[in-house]
């Protein structure tokens, strides 16, 4: 086989390959890093049957295949909005409750944005926002309001909640059938048990990745960077109910590049810059960034040296487009499949 700059063959290869003997990738993946330099013609594309969320970005110099969460997110929302229109037609519209208490700016933007996806899929929206000084009790008898509201299938509160409301108190005070984020004791407990009513939405999205990629997740070495309630460990526990072999890293991890390096899947949700660059991936490997922080300049930027990374991964999710809109997007399947079970 020759690669030249008009040979659209090896990426053919690579395609053909990834999509239905995966196992072959980083056999693959090592050809091409010996050729060194293997350039495709410009702007072709490759051919069906192959998943457009993947396909490589101009000018298509080989490096991971991008997992595009927005491209993806587009795909599933068309089905979210079928799914709605459906339920409408039943005069059972699907109805989200989003309550932001305080004036938090991230906040701000995230209710915004989900309550903006609700009226673009034919959901119902509510967007309940009360001012930081709204005390505990007056929140839970909202939330007692919702619970008991037909046309509210889901509630979401917005973390984090002023230092003056406990947390833990309100999630528990939601109704577990319209927990859509998942957050309920319930609903961890059930997930824990195999047995999930809603899967949080971010580990969720990234299942929905791995699917797209169409990846053996049974068999495969996940490790979790991260062990928070709402990320690192369901998905930590999605993965282990999808056949992986799972280790889950925390702030004491003793060497956590030891672990990474032992990844074919490495989820990263820390919040820290960074913290995993491309020496600390297995070549080959998909890595996903769940991560949000602001670099020097103050865009965003995920926990993983994006740039060098890709470098080594086989896949790698990109933040901006990568995990973010995946998590709305799930929030939307959540409440459509509340809205379907009653
Ligand atoms: P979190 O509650 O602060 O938890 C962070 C986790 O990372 C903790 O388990 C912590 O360990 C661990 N950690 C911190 N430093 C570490 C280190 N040096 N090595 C290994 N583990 C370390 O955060 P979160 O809510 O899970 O969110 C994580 C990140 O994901 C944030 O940037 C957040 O903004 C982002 N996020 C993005 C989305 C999205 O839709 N894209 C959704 C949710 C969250 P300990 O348990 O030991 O403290």
């Amino acid at each position: 086989m020759t690669y030249g700059k008009n040979n659209p063959r090896i990426l053919s290869a690579k395609f053909k390959i990834s999509n239905y003997d995966i196992r072959f990738h980083n056999v693959e993946f090592s050809v091409q890093r010996n050729i060194g330099c293997a350039v495709f013609p410009e702007r072709q594309a490759p051919k069906p049957p192959y998943n457009p969320v993947f396909q490589p970005q101009p000018p298509f110099i080989m490096s991971a295949q991008i997992i595009n969460g927005t491209l993806l997110s587009q795909q599933l929302r068309t089905d979210v909005a079928r799914r709605a229109a459906a339920l409408s037609a039943q005069g059972r519209q699907p109805g989200l409750a989003v309550v932001l208490v305080g004036d938090n700016p991230a906040s701000q933007v995230y209710v915004r944005n989900k309550v903006k996806a609700c009226e673009d899929n034919g959901l119902h929206s509510v967007l309940e926002k009360y001012d930081a000084t709204l005390s505990e009790a007056q929140l839970l008898e909202r939330i007692a309001a919702l619970n008991a509201d037909p046309k509210i299938n889901g509630i979401l509160v917005q973390l984090p909640l002023p230092a003056h409301i406990d947390s833990h108190k309100v999630l528990e005070a939601i109704a577990p059938e319209k927990d859509v984020d998942g957050f309920h004791i319930s609903n961890a407990g059930l997930l824990m048990t195999g047995q999930p009513l809603f899967r949080p939405c971010t580990p969720y999205g990234v299942m929905k990745m791995l699917e797209s990629i169409e990846y053996p997740v049974r068999g495969a070495h996940a490790v979790v960077v991260g062990a928070s309630n709402i990320v690192g460990k369901p998905q930590a526990m999605l993965l282990l109910q999808a056949g992986a072999t799972v280790t889950i890293c925390n702030s004491k991890t003793r060497d956590l590049g030891h672990h990474t390096r032992q990844a074919d899947i490495l989820v990263v949700a820390t919040g820290k810059r960074n913290i995993v660059t491309a020496d600390m991936i297995k070549p080959g490997a998909v890595v996903i960034d769940v991560g949000m922080n602001r670099d020097d300049n103050g865009k965003l930027c995920g926990d993983v040296d994006f740039e060098n990374a890709k470098e080594v991964a086989g896949w790698i999710t990109p933040v901006p487009g990568g995990v973010g809109p995946m998590t709305i997007t799930m929030l939307l399947v959540n409440t459509i499949e509340a809205a379907e079970r009653t």
